[in-house]
């Protein structure tokens, strides 16, 4: 898909913290530090909030000439957001103008969001990079091209790649290099098809490793616990699908310009002199009287009876999902070659959970959000967070740390955030690119994508991902075209 996850994803626009990209600066990546970090994320913005843009502060922290455009959504629930949003700041989770241009701090930070949406309509790096550039004679971009192997010569140099189009497989030559950017998943599933890759594992599936790299290992990823509040408020939705869809028609507004999440997000910390956040949470408002199907359908990762449990006060109360994120995982998982067809979707293993650190940090980021609860805006509104059926967890008190901690192990899946599987390291033996993001031991090859990250970010990983895309393209023209 032309602008791959970001064409398809809930487009919250996060940049993350200072702490991270300082952090893969230690570790050996010395073009990556905050200071640069910031230009790149500057470099690729233009923040079109006008009543954002009056504060200088926020104004001065986002770029403006940029390809990606950044705004607020536009939402039905504004008054509940801002309700929500004023609970987080009574336990300590301060409220802001905005999260990026926020210094992180004391027990946390809350804000409306950001998104990459204008005026009601999705953004994509498809239409921020790449579709105001067909013209140009230096780009040609082939759809429904599904690439099988990059061509690597016997003097480990990348040379071209093979592709299927219509059944028929091509090949194209690179004048230059190859660049991969095949996201977290399929860019390790690619390079291990084409001999980059843990050697045995290679070796077991009949492929010629041409790089013993550890691609595929290393993968981290953000998972995703769901917290349930009812409550009496807001009552039930007053919208009118022909007249929302004709007001979408008509200004580009209304319920139909807006995401399934609210436009919030919530970070926090159990340690107040940490420098980033260790949660996050979004919200998910399903009101009262709204169709089950609506709120059973999102949650449809879940067995059908826990669903049943989920759902069985929504008829009469409003549903509040409050995400629980746990933001640095200690766990890490792996991803492997089914086959060497590679028509065979990779193997994932996650391995959410598997430090039992993890476990209590989820513990731990819940037993925060609970306290919720306890705020004048939820106590207004009779607010209560049910047990859920999860047979396993039946054995536990309600509300105990052991049930918590069995919820955390039967309801963790993903928000969606690997990253990791091509890191990036000086050290071959424990990463697979470099500072520039050339693959280690073959030349004329570079991976640009989310893979690369050597930790995680404190938040969403598209805007991370756009950043490394605006730093290699640099790195790219620095080495080809910059005498
Ligand atoms: C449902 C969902 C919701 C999300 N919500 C958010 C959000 O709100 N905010 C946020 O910041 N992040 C969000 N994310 C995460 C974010 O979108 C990703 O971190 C980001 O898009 C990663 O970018 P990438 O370029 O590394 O990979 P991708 O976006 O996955 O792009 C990879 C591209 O390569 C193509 N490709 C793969 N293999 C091949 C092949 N063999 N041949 C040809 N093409 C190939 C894919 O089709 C795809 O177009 C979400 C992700 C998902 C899935």
């Amino acid at each position: 898909m032309l602008g791959g996850c970001s064409s398809i994803n809930a487009m919250f626009y996060v940049r993350g913290n200072d702490y991270e990209f300082d952090t893969w600066g230690k570790q050996g990546n010395p073009s990556w530090t905050s200071e640069n970090a910031n230009y790149y994320f500057r470099k690729a913005e233009n923040l079109q909030d006008m009543k954002l843009n009056e504060d200088p502060s926020v104004c001065s922290a986002y770029g403006h000439d940029g390809p990606l455009v950044v705004n607020t959504f536009n939402s039905s629930y504004s008054e509940t957001v801002q309700n929500v949003l004023d609970s987080w700041n009574h336990i300590g989770v301060k409220k802001v103008l905005d999260i990026n241009a926020a210094k992180y701090q004391g027990r946390g930070l809350c804000a409306v969001a950001r998104a990459i949406a204008a005026n009601g309509v999705r953004q994509s790096t498809y239409k921020a990079y790449l579709s105001t550039a067909t013209d140009r004679s230096n780009l040609k971009i082939v759809t429904n091209a599904f690439v099988t192997k990059i061509l690597i010569d016997d003097n480990g140099q990348a040379y071209g790649v093979e592709f299927e189009k219509n059944g028929k497989q091509e090949t194209v030559y690179a004048g230059k290099e190859v660049i991969v950017s095949c996201g977290a998943v399929n860019t390790p599933q690619l390079l291990m098809l084409s001999g980059v890759g843990p050697k045995n594992h290679l070796l077991s599936k009949n492929i010629f490793c041409k790089a013993d790299l550890p691609v595929g290992k290393n993968l981290i990823d953000h998972s995703y616990i769901p917290v349930i509040f009812y409550g009496d408020k807001p009552g039930p939705d007053k919208f009118d699908r022909t007249y929302e869809a004709m007001k979408y028609l008509y200004d580009k507004t209304g319920l139909l310009a807006q995401g399934n999440i609210a436009n919030m997000g919530a970070f926090y910390s159990r340690n107040e002199s940490l420098s980033y956040p260790e949660f996050q949470s979004h919200l998910i408002i399903f009101p009262q009287k709204s169709s089950v199907d609506a709120a059973r359908a999102y949650l449809n990762v879940f067995k059908d009876s826990v669903v049943d449990s989920m759902t069985r006060y929504h008829e009469n109360k409003t549903m509040y999902i409050c995400t629980m994120h746990v933001l640095h995982p200690e766990s890490s998982g792996s991803i492997y070659l089914r086959s060497s067809d590679p028509h065979d979707h990779p193997i994932i293993e996650p391995n959410y959970l598997g430090d039992y650190r993890d476990v209590r940090a989820s513990v731990d980021g819940i037993k925060i959000i609970t306290k919720l609860l306890d705020t004048p805006y939820f106590k207004s509104i009779n607010a209560f967070i049910p047990r859920i059926n999860v047979p396993p967890c039946s054995k536990y008190e309600y509300p105990s740390d052991q049930y918590w901690e069995c919820y955390s192990r039967h309801m963790t899946h993903t928000v969606f955030h690997p990253l990791r599987t091509a890191k990036m390291g000086p050290n071959p033996r424990d990463s697979v690119v470099n500072n520039y993001l050339q693959v280690h031991g073959i030349d004329f090859l570079r991976v640009i994508d989310a893979s690369i990250m050597p930790t995680q970010t404190s938040g969403n990983t598209m805007a991370p991902t756009i950043m490394v895309g605006e730093m290699g393209a640099d790195m790219v023209k620095n080495d080809y075209f910059v005498q």
